[in-house]
């Protein structure tokens, strides 16, 4: 007899909205759990909060690493409460520790149109725009090398340098690819500039080339990043897989969800796909101040991002099971919380969710 399958989880509900949303996501991992045939050690932590900020004058333990290091995955709420502790510490000093300490160089986000989401681009439907954007999620754009001289003066000048390696290029590509022979359509669009950047771009496009050949089932072109923008709102069915650079990256991971309408369901993986460390799962949205505390926050971004969880995991079935549950759920006026227009409110939103677990 095989043992039980048996996931340890780091809960970490963080602020705002993040704490009302979070039971939400857990009912339906627990429901999922329960119809699946596995289990899940949910371990809540309060740190990573503004409320611990306020108690120990940091975000986090000193023992963080210890705590949560060795979970099979990480799942997080919002963090941020600008009243209290500024945005640079809070982030800085929670969430972009984990992204880096844990190696998280993907970041993953689903572009889906989705029932019961008014898309902001005309004519489209459900099941029309169905894609991921892979964002490299460590090096690139964003690394902090440069210069600032002559600060304040007719002479200032300021650097910041790309820092692209051949290991943290090739890597998130493994990644797009990898994702891409799970997929249908099997295709991959990549992001590029080379035209402006030449020194960069080029090189990503090569690796892109050269990875692109130890997947002969999957196909790939590529756009520059001026053009894909545009292809994202005016033909987003066009795509299966489009892998970034941290900035370009960045951007599309907003405009795609944003074009699907679904920013304020959307889910995120920071993934370390070596399973060298916990990958980390989490909504899009922010910790919503101003809808704080009223219990109207809608629960489907930390919803769905449980599904992702699960399917990082290998209960891919599960996952769909999730997903299934989510859109019957938005479908209805019932189901759907305020912000789309609907009935609910996030316990309510959460529950109807749960109980469509099958
Ligand atoms: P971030 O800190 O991640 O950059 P933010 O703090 O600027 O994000 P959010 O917290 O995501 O922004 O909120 C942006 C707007 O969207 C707010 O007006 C908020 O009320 C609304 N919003 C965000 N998440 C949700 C949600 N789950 N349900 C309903 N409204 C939401
Ligand atoms: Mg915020």
């Amino acid at each position: 007899m095989s043992a039980q399958r048996r996931y340890s989880i780091a809960v970490i509900p963080g602020d705002g909205i993040g704490k009302e949303v979070m039971p939400e996501g857990t009912r339906a991992l627990e429901a999922a759990a329960s119809a699946h045939g596995f289990e899940v050690d949910l371990q809540w932590h309060d740190f990573a909060s503004c409320d611990y900020y306020a108690k120990h004058g940091q975000m986090m333990p000193d023992d963080w690493k210890d705590r949560i290091g060795k979970v099979d995955a990480i799942f997080f709420g919002a963090v941020g409460w600008p009243d209290t502790v500024p945005d640079h510490i809070s982030l800085w000093q929670s969430l972009l520790q984990f992204r880096r300490e844990f190696d998280q160089y993907v970041n993953l986000r689903p572009v889906r149109l989705m029932p019961g989401v008014p898309c902001p681009l005309a004519g489209r439907k459900p099941g029309d725009i169905d894609f991921w954007v892979v964002r490299e999620n460590t090096e690139g754009e964003y690394s902090s090398v440069g210069g600032h001289m002559f600060p304040g003066t007719e002479r200032e000048i300021v650097i910041q340098e790309t820092v692209m390696t051949r290991h943290g290029v090739d890597r998130v590509l493994r990644y797009a690819f990898d994702l891409a022979t799970k997929r249908e359509r099997k295709h991959v669009t990549s992001a590029t500039k080379s035209n402006g950047i030449a020194i960069t771009m080029p090189f990503w496009d090569k690796r892109v080339e050269a990875i692109g050949a130890e997947y002969p089932g999957v196909t790939h072109d590529k756009y520059h990043i001026d053009i894909l923008t545009a292809q994202f709102v005016m033909n987003p069915q066009r795509f299966d897989v489009v892998v970034a650079s941290n900035l370009f990256g960045d951007i599309l991971s907003d405009l795609g969800p944003a074009c699907t309408g679904t920013i304020g369901v959307a889910p995120s993986g920071n993934i370390n796909p070596d399973g060298t460390h916990p990958s980390l799962f989490e909504p899009v949205h922010g910790s919503a101040p101003d809808i704080a505390g009223k219990g109207i926050a809608n629960p489907v971004g930390q919803i769905w991002s449980a599904a992702m969880m699960l399917e990082h995991l290998g209960e891919a079935e599960a996952a769909a099971s999730i997903m299934r549950a989510i859109e019957e759920t938005l479908a209805t006026e019932t189901g759907r919380t305020g912000d789309l227009g609907g009935k609910a409110d996030t316990v309510s939103c959460g529950k109807a969710v749960a109980s469509l677990i099958g």
